[in-house]
């Protein structure tokens, strides 16, 4: 066993050690990843081979794939994942604790609880009796959180059931909708405003029309931190009116959920406590490996009922302990026990590391904001709320030809800009319009990366007006 596994750790460190020039995006010819991905599909053999020759292989695979552990990856909201989290899971998944039901193995459920707890209280500021579930991710967070709004505001009637959020809004919001039994037509998007937030004047008359014309509003979805350009919808002001309508407030933070551990983040996420529910992403912004999401609620019994079951192979389970069961707070019965691979990390860097680090991330991209506003050739809509930047083609004139001549330009740019390998930024539509974003929130991200990116960048804005001049 041990051999086995210092030949594992061996490549493992010799990879994360090498990061920072590895390139940001595969090296290999399509037709090579075409023959990789073919003998990948393969069945595996009647007997056993060897392992180094196996971790070659998949060494061989890891290599085939945005490098999305990397420095360079400003693309997706990452999730660089965390050294220490990996052994954390190494550990875990050796003793493989079960973690559907408390009293199978109670001091797990309760370190997964604590790290539960800590995020509901000391990162979102809810109070006691709030609490939640570590889930695979923000999408089945935002699901089970649907399903608990949907259960405590609609019953068992769902006809009618309306659910409010922004074309800004994650898929996953308007998935999990679909998923809980409403029906497309009554999952609204509301008008945003000028600065790409969430309009509650508008979400206030919709809410009354839609309920002078029989339906039942009875979900507002707010985001904290969009996917696109990491813009905070204002919370306090959508609190107000969950409040006053009567309808459950989710507010989906996977993305900006963590930032709210610095001062500026306390600042531009004030109200996310006024939420009933609230989904996080330590894959993402607490730096952990992919497969691990959060829901955090005001109050855990609500979770509860919507989620409770039972079946008679599960008497002799005790389940009135202070550790609420997993199993009955979400739709997943067996589970891994998700705590540890949060639990280490923070007790072992301590939750200063992170709130530096996460810091740093603003601090980076507001630097990217202010050097890129200063770059004639190029456009930048708007200040980052959190770590996201968006920019694109400035265009010669209002026209609409002069529009789309700029977007073509900034499709030229993003692929000069990865042709690189060096950073992978990322593109999106924002109000018609093709835009290019970059997103920092690797912890492997620092002043170096961003320095080099910002060259390329103006580099390449700079030589693709010149050519087309
Ligand atoms: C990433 C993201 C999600 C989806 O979370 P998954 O972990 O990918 O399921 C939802 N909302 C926002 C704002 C996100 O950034």
């Amino acid at each position: 066993m041990t051999e086995m596994g210092r030949l594992v750790l061996d490549r493992v460190v010799d990879r994360i050690e090498h990061l920072a020039d590895r390139p940001a995006t595969s090296l290999l010819t399509p037709e090579a990843e075409a023959e990789l991905v073919s003998s990948f599909l393969a069945s595996p053999p009647a007997r056993g081979g060897d392992l180094n020759t196996l971790l070659a292989r998949l060494d061989e695979a890891a290599d085939c794939a945005l490098e999305t552990a990397g420095p360079g990856h400003l693309a997706y909201i990452p999730g660089s994942g965390l050294y220490s989290a990996a052994l954390a899971e190494f550990y875990n998944r050796a003793v493989n604790r079960y973690g559907g039901v408390t009293s199978v193995a109670p001091v797990f459920a309760a370190l997964e609880q604590g790290v539960i707890r800590w995020m509901a209280r000391a990162v979102c500021g809810f109070a006691e009796g709030s609490g939640g579930l570590l889930t695979s991710g923000g999408s089945m967070a935002t699901f089970t959180a649907t399903v608990a709004a949907r259960h405590h505001k609609l019953g068992e009637d769902l006809a009618g059931g309306t659910v409010y959020t922004t074309a800004f809004a994650h898929h996953s919001v308007a998935k999990a909708a679909r998923l809980a039994g409403i029906r497309t037509a009554h999952i609204r998007t509301v008008p945003h405003t000028p600065d790409l937030r969430m309009d509650p004047t508008a979400a206030a008359e919709m809410i009354r029309a839609d309920r002078a014309a029989g339906l039942r509003p009875f979900l507002l979805v707010a985001t904290a931190g969009t996917t696109d350009t990491g813009t905070v919808d204002p919370l306090p002001r959508l609190a107000a009116l969950a409040r006053r309508e009567d309808l459950w407030l989710h507010i989906d933070a996977a993305y900006g959920g963590f930032f709210r551990l610095t001062a500026r983040g306390e600042q531009r996420l004030a109200g996310l406590h006024d939420a009933d529910s609230i989904t996080l992403d330590p894959h993402k912004t607490l730096f952990l490996p992919f497969g691990t999401g959060a829901l955090v609620v005001r109050d855990i019994a609500a979770l509860h009922a919507a989620h409770s079951a039972t079946g008679s192979y599960l008497q002799d389970s005790d389940t009135a302990g202070i550790v609420p069961d997993a199993g009955h707070l979400g739709p997943e019965l067996t589970r891994e026990i998700r705590g540890l691979r949060a639990w280490l990390p923070l007790h072992l860097h301590g939750v200063d590391a992170f709130r530096e680090t996460l810091d740093e991330k603003l601090d980076l991209a507001e630097q990217v904001h202010d050097v890129l506003r200063g770059v004639e050739e190029l456009d930048v809509p708007q200040p980052p709320d959190l770590s996201t930047v968006i920019f694109r083609h400035r265009p010669a004139d209002d026209s609409p030809a002069a529009a789309e001549a700029a977007d073509a330009a900034s499709r030229r740019l993003l692929e000069r800009i990865n042709g690189h390998r060096r950073i992978v930024l990322s593109s999106t539509i924002i109000d018609g319009r093709y835009t290019l974003r970059v997103c920092v929130v690797s912890h492997r991200t620092h002043q170096d990366r961003i320095d080099e990116a910002l060259k390329i960048i103006i580099a390449e804005a700079r030589a693709d007006t010149a050519v087309n001049a």
